[in-house]
């Protein structure tokens, strides 16, 4: 396995690789979630490209950037494991000079849910995702389900910039309890990790609701609503249902439909979805 640390070194390093090239973007701390869309990429390409990145650009000013999870030793033993032939580590210097001044935007589809509750947070991740695609020219990188407006946004700019990537989504990994992992989970107390399956508990009542014919998307809402509200260390943000295409809420399910939500527990903010009807993302 090769450690590329720098932007230059990647640029060149690229070149000459036995592709298909597969690229997993993450930031670090990774779990099973992260490992399986390498298992995926390591099917799908020849060469298997990580890289770690904690992207500050996508980070808000009162947000998590410096105490976010970093555990590089740990990342880099199971990328190995993995049979991960490239990981790219570079510094936030190098992806963003002195002077940089160019940024991605996507629209609409940005600007609400997660772009409503973190302003400029997508154009960090659509700028980082471009940059690493121009960097590594992979020709396929693989996203998790559990960020589903991020997918949709990569996925809007990938089409609108005539980005030659194939993306591939993969469904989201859970713990036993349901809780879908994530690198921010490290952040919950004990008693916060115990509050924390009810999101996926409203995801299932939802999906329960759906299979019983339920169409009615403000009887949905309610119910999510209801069983958040039963935690008390839990605080709903926002619960979305919407055209996981657009993100346009709906009044009556269509499939496929997104249900998505964001809650805090404690300071903790996680978010999770479904996906209603037979589509996926
Ligand atoms: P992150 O390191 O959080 O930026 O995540 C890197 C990639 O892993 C993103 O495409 C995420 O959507 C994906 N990912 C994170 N958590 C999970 C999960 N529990 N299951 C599947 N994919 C995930």
């Amino acid at each position: 396995m090769r450690l590329i640390h720098t932007v230059a070194e990647m640029a060149s390093a690229q070149k000459g690789v036995i592709r298909p090239l597969g690229l997993v973007p993450t930031m670090g701390a990774l779990h099973q979630g992260h490992l399986s869309l390498v298992r995926r990429a390591k099917e799908d390409n020849a060469t298997v490209e990580v890289s770690i990145f904690v992207n500050p650009a996508q980070f808000g000013p009162r947000e998590d950037l410096s105490t976010y999870p970093r555990n590089q030793e740990q990342d880099l033993a199971l990328l190995e494991e993995q049979g991960v032939d490239l990981v790219f580590l570079p510094q936030p210097d190098d992806i963003y000079p002195a002077g940089f001044d160019t940024w991605v935007n996507v629209g609409r589809v940005a600007s609400r849910l997660e772009g409503e509750a973190r302003p400029d947070h997508f154009r960090g991740v659509a700028t980082v995702v471009s940059k690493l695609f121009n960097i590594v020219r992979p020709d396929r990188a693989y996203f998790g389900q559990k960020d589903a407006q991020q997918v949709q946004v990569i996925r809007k700019m990938i089409s609108d910039l005539n980005l030659s990537v194939e993306m591939a989504v993969l469904p989201t990994v859970r713990e036993p309890d349901g809780l879908a992992m994530s690198s921010r989970n490290a952040y919950l107390s004990l008693q916060e990790r115990q509050a924390a399956p009810v999101l996926y508990r409203s995801l299932r009542r939802a999906q329960d609701m759906h299979t019983d014919g339920v169409r009615q998307a403000s009887a949905i809402r309610e119910a999510i609503q209801n069983i958040i509200s039963t935690e008390p260390m839990a605080h709903l943000e926002y619960v979305s249902i919407a055209s996981p295409e657009t993100l346009d809420e709906m009044d009556t399910i269509q499939e496929p439909t997104l249900v998505s939500l964001a809650v805090r527990i404690g300071k903790t903010r996680l978010i999770d979805n479904v996906v209603l009807g037979n589509g996926g993302l």
